[in-house]
């Protein structure tokens, strides 16, 4: 089974309660079984015979967990706990136990696989549809791009597997990811950047799990304008920077936080604690076709420990998370680009 390769994140976690306080389903649902440790003491059971993937309740509180890595992130000993839960989806899924809904959601994003790409030259930026639908977010990349005085070929199209390996298809991830870098590497492209932190995770991480080989270096966009010297005239200001979901828990490149330095960006603590995901389930992709009723519940969480919620500038790096915050929280959020677009 999958789920043996983090069979230490199992057997420790079964017994430890340590960070109940950053599962951040268990918060909001205030349930137990929404915590690395009920979640491991399930698993476990499958291996002893007293639990199944028959037990749809069982199947539910896998596909219902955000995958902020948060626990993993803090965990004095970063036992994968959220590795574990996307080994065991690809487990329920080759037992053909995946919900109807996660059946459907993998059928139509398992469709989506195709790219076109539109520009000139061997530098691309991809435009995942996530980012592609915030308008204000694709124009701000824009400014940034001109004045870093690079004009990218654009890439548009659907997943790139990412969606796919956290729903537990991961043949069908392993073939898009092959796919793409087919792609790129057809279009000739040596330098890619990528708004959306999951992209660049998978991109960085996921591929090379596969054993797929992209033809150029990825950057993320706040890398990308590190290595730019782009000159921005104006300073930041005060703001709420809520660390993301894949650029900390998942390990990343720490490019954001150089970016805000340049940015001269005045950092203001948000919340209780700066260990807390305020992601909505970015790192889950979906959560929000899964499950909005949740993603609401999350918004809200983020959107009561707001100072002044109607004017804090809350900076994020999804478009994923900026739409769940402003949607559902009513925050004033920007990402990452638009703030940088902002500071020209
Ligand atoms: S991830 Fe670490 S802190 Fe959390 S339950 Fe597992 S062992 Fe405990």
């Amino acid at each position: 089974m999958h789920i043996d390769k983090y069979e230490e994140a199992m057997m420790n976690c079964r017994f430890c309660f340590m960070c109940r306080h950053l599962s951040t389903i268990g918060q909001v649902r205030c349930t137990e079984v929404d915590t690395p440790r009920i979640r491991a003491a399930m698993l476990y059971g499958l291996k002893t015979g007293t639990n199944s993937f028959d037990d749809s309740d069982f199947v539910d509180a896998l596909y219902r967990q955000e995958l902020s890595a948060c626990c993993t992130h803090h965990c004095v000993n970063h036992y994968d706990e959220n590795g574990l839960a996307i080994a065991a989806r690809a487990d329920v899924v080759e037992a053909g136990k995946a919900p109807e809904a996660v059946k459907k959601l993998a059928a139509k994003f398992a469709k989506s696989v195709g790219w076109s790409a539109s520009g000139k030259g061997d530098v691309a930026y991809f435009l995942d549809e996530t980012t592609a639908s915030d308008k204000q977010v694709v124009a701000a990349a824009k400014k940034l791009f001109a004045a870093a005085k690079v004009t990218p070929k654009t890439i548009t199209g659907g997943t790139i597997g990412k969606v796919l390996k956290v729903l537990g298809y991961l043949p069908e991830a392993k073939a898009a990811a092959e796919k793409f870098a087919a792609f790129l590497k057809a279009e000739g492209v040596k330098t890619l950047v990528v708004s959306n932190p999951a992209a660049f995770d998978a991109l960085t991480k996921d591929y090379p799990e596969f054993g797929v080989k992209l033809p150029c270096k990825v950057f993320c966009f706040s890398g990308f304008l590190n290595q730019a010297k782009v000159k921005f005239t104006k300073k930041a200001g005060g703001l709420y920077y809520l660390a993301d979901d894949f650029m900390r828990n998942y390990d990343g490149c720490g490019c954001p936080e150089k970016l805000l330095k340049t940015l001269k960006a005045d950092l203001r603590p948000f919340g209780t604690n700066d260990e807390e995901s305020y992601c909505c389930g970015e790192g889950a992709i979906v959560l929000d076709k899964l499950n909005p009723a949740l993603v609401k519940a999350l918004a809200e969480y983020v959107a009561a420990r707001a100072d002044d919620p109607k004017k804090d500038k809350i900076v994020v790096l999804s478009a994923y998370t900026k739409k769940c915050l402003k949607k559902y929280g009513k925050l004033n959020v920007v990402t990452m680009e638009e703030l940088a677009a902002s500071c020209l």
